[in-house]
């Protein structure tokens, strides 16, 4: 490692990578394909391209192309917020007195407030090029919402979003920047669609899911005339986009030498996780490095650590394709956590099975315990971590604690995955002392588990 380390690594606009990496190409062992629930068999592109872009389903069906282009355009937009700064966190390596150098990857420094407008820039531009009049999409905690609305107003798109009901009611604000960036939003479930309409029936005061959200936007997309459904996070097209992350980081590394030990992000649907990790589990595929790579997950949503490698469906109304993934039930409604963002029952079928094959670990954290890291963090480093973050930062803490016991002088990496300004109710809990901490019972999950599909 050098030793002029800045506190911030910038690169270049010329440094920026042109070109997303699809980690799928270096695996042997290639994730599992998505399965139409009608017929049990793979997805064509004819049966998928109804549903989303074209450039987008090739990119999702490609297991064999390492490296993608990044459109002109896309280039263009992400010079708006990208290269974005590798931050070394000299203040929080202060507060916690230890051995362990830490960085994080910074992706909240835009208006969305996270890495999500990473992929909506791309995948609206691919509806664009498609000459679609307008996309539809769900959003949790409406990071994904944001990003896409910023992004469909970039090239002219109309977009229609279903904001999960509690996220809906708990964040007025970011409805209102959505609805500036010119989109529209209802509350799900909704009565606009019919599978709104039949989990109301069956679930009446439900404060709504991602997985209902996204059944409910599928359905508007397929049946409005040229529009497609967007989706933010799982897909292996989001994972793509997402790595000018993991490839801006390595650059990054690379220009002060420096070698990290430990890489660790948050995990939702896993996009952060795998465009911030996919570069480096491919040299580790390639034989080329050996990294210790965390998931961090909330143990209200514990899909990793508790869920089942299976065939599911990515929604609630068993509408959407079957993917083989870790889960804990698409039946399974998680409590209303603050980190609206990681309550989704399943994973990306990429990171999915690399986790199967043991190329890295995944930890479940309480939510108190994560503010608690929110806080030793917001108070060092200055930026005010969304909740979902938190979680790469609990794990980050942790080892850079357990350094200080060993005194290893440890490389932590980790993804800021975005800045917590519109998750100020999330805070107040936590002053106030009146958060919770809700982990489900193994009943709850089993229950959940055994409606998994019979594939
Ligand atoms: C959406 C979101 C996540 C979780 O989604 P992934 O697809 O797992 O990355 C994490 N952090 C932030 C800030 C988010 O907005």
């Amino acid at each position: 490692m050098k030793e002029d380390i800045p506190y911030k690594i910038y690169l270049s606009e010329e440094e920026m990578p042109t070109q997303w990496y699809n980690v799928r190409a270096d695996m042997k062992k290639k994730p599992e394909p998505l399965l139409n629930p009608q017929t049990g068999k793979p997805f064509t592109h004819a049966e998928l391209e109804p549903i989303f872009c074209k450039e987008l389903v090739a990119q999702e069906l490609d297991d064999q192309t390492k490296w993608f282009d990044i459109p002109e355009e896309v280039l263009n937009f992400y010079k708006m917020f990208r290269p974005s700064p590798l931050v070394h966190a000299k203040f929080l390596e202060k507060a916690l007195d230890t051995p362990a150098k830490i960085f994080y990857k910074f992706e909240g420094n835009n208006t969305s407030g996270s890495h999500k407008l990473n992929s909506a820039i791309a995948q609206a531009y691919y509806a664009k090029k498609q000459g679609l009049k307008g996309v539809t999409t769900e959003t949790g905690a409406g990071q994904w919402g944001t990003a896409l609305s910023m992004a469909c107003q970039h090239f002219g798109l109309d977009l229609k979003v279903y904001m999960v009901k509690c996220s809906y009611e708990q964040k007025p604000f970011r409805r209102e920047v959505i609805r500036t960036f010119g989109a529209s939003i209802v509350p799900s479930p909704s009565d606009t669609t019919e599978v709104g309409r039949k989990i109301l029936a069956e679930h009446p005061g439900t404060t709504g899911s991602l997985g209902c959200a996204i059944s409910e936007a599928v359905e508007a997309a397929v049946n409005n005339e040229g529009y497609r459904y967007e989706l933010g996070s799982v897909l292996n097209q989001v994972l793509l986009h997402q790595t000018i992350i993991g490839l801006e980081t390595q650059k990054a590394l690379q220009k002060y030498n420096i070698k990290p030990d430990i890489l660790i992000a948050c995990t939702g649907g896993g996009s952060n996780l795998g465009g911030f990790a996919t570069p480096f589990l491919g040299e580790m595929l390639r034989g080329e490095a050996n990294y210790k790579i965390i998931g961090a997950e909330p143990a209200s949503c514990p899909s990793f650590t508790r869920g089942k490698f299976a065939y599911d469906y990515c929604d609630t109304g068993m509408i959407c394709p079957l993917a083989k993934m870790y889960t804990v039930g698409s039946q399974f409604i998680p409590s209303a956590s603050h980190a609206g963002g990681l309550r989704f029952h399943g994973m990306s079928p990429v990171l999915s099975e690399l986790y199967h094959q043991g190329l890295f670990e995944a930890r479940a954290y309480e939510q108190t315990a994560i503010f608690e890291a929110a806080e030793i963090f917001a108070r060092a480093e200055g930026t005010l971590p969304a909740p979902e973050s938190s979680h790469a930062i609990r794990a980050a803490i942790d080892e850079a604690l357990k350094c200080k016991e060993t005194g290893e002088e440890k490389v932590i990496v980790f993804n800021l995955s975005g800045t917590g300004y519109f998750d100020l109710y999330a805070y107040k809990a936590f002053n106030d002392g009146t958060m919770g901490d809700y982990v489900p019972t193994d009943e709850e999950i089993n229950t959940a588990l055994e409606r998994l599909p019979k594939i």
